[in-house]
């Protein structure tokens, strides 16, 4: 869970907006929270409602330590309610069933909070029954739409939703956290280019096969400038036996042209560059020196080709044969 903190440091305008609304007691029956998986939309949400129950509200943030604070943090609060699609979809029951709750006095006093996650799951018939329900509200209820997909929910439903756009998270933001949660920088700075969703950033980081993936693929380009004979050995030993499953395969192709790219930024010297393998500056700035950009160039199309032909179910051993000779290739002049 991320903290406030780290909240208004992820996503500044959403959180300044939602306290906006609520020193301006400007609270509309309902919300959308669009953005990509990974930028804090729940967690926004939570704090909303926090903020709008909280017993000692301080500097427009939720105390965290009150009763109703605890409530919602704790998903028991008998005011919030949250809705997930139920297999593929989200099906009319689930509205039906909230309607009914959201109609009903309450235990608590208060705002009633309903929380609708993958709101663009909704089938046609959900949907419907949530429009009549936005169409004539009750009392103090007020929905939060979450979605990463907003074109796919009803029009309708949408000009009834006040919108808020989250951001993509920026790759500092993902690197400053995940430094703060113990990773190294150099791990934090290979992850943070795999995704921008921080909690998978931080998942993979502690993953001991990504873990081992990464040296693999370091270790690979050590032995592409020793020889063709070394590599095509290493990859039958630690690659093709390990990464049976396309997804692995392909990160690891991913890693192994995100370290050419180093190459290539290194050999450029452009400032400000955060490389994906800081730890290996020194190695790869050897292996620019060595490079013209034609070939680092046509070591990254190698990469790309394989990826390629990755998706073309074409048989890995040769494939990753082919492109250990490619990215050889380059070197036999030097
Ligand atoms: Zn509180």
């Amino acid at each position: 869970m991320l903290t406030i903190d780290t909240l208004k440091m992820v996503q500044p305008t959403v959180v300044k907006q939602v306290q906006s609304l609520y020193e301006r007691e400007r609270i509309v029956h309902a919300y959308l929270f669009e953005g990509d998986k990974g930028t804090g939309k729940s967690q926004v949400a939570q704090f909303f409602i926090q903020l709008l129950l909280c017993e000692q509200v301080e500097h427009n943030e939720p105390c965290l330590q009150c009763r109703q604070c605890k409530l919602v943090m704790s998903g028991n609060h008998t005011n919030v309610h949250h809705i997930y699609p139920d297999g593929a979809s989200i099906k009319i029951e689930q509205v039906r069933n909230l309607m009914k709750e959201m109609k009903m006095v309450g235990r608590e006093e208060g705002r009633k909070f309903y929380v609708i996650h993958n709101a663009d799951k909704m089938n046609i018939a959900a949907a419907n029954m949530l429009l009549k329900f936005l169409e004539e509200p009750v009392g103090k209820v007020t929905a939060i739409l979450l979605t990463e997909h907003y074109q796919a929910i009803l029009p309708t439903i949408l000009s009834r939703c006040q919108h808020f756009k989250f951001a993509a998270l920026p790759r500092e933001v993902i690197i400053a956290q995940l430094t703060s949660e113990q990773v190294t920088k150099s791990m934090a700075a290979t992850v943070s280019l795999l995704t921008n969703d921080l909690e998978e950033a931080l998942a993979l980081s502690n993953d001991e096969q990504f873990v081992q993936m990464r040296k693999t693929v370091l270790h690979l380009i050590g032995t592409i400038q020793q020889n063709v004979q070394e590599s095509l050995l290493y990859i039958q030993e630690a690659w093709i036996p390990v990464y049976k499953e396309k997804q692995d395969f392909e990160r690891a192709l991913d890693l192994l042209l995100f370290a050419y790219r180093d190459i290539v930024a290194l050999k450029a010297d452009i400032e400000g560059t955060v490389v994906a393998f800081p730890d290996k500056e020194e190695e790869f700035k050897n292996i620019a020196l060595r490079s013209t950009y034609e070939r680092l160039s046509k070591q990254m199309q190698a990469i790309l080709k394989a990826r390629e032909q990755l998706h073309r179910n074409m048989n890995r051993s040769l494939l990753m044969e082919q492109l250990m000779l490619n990215l050889q290739e380059g070197y036999a002049f030097v």
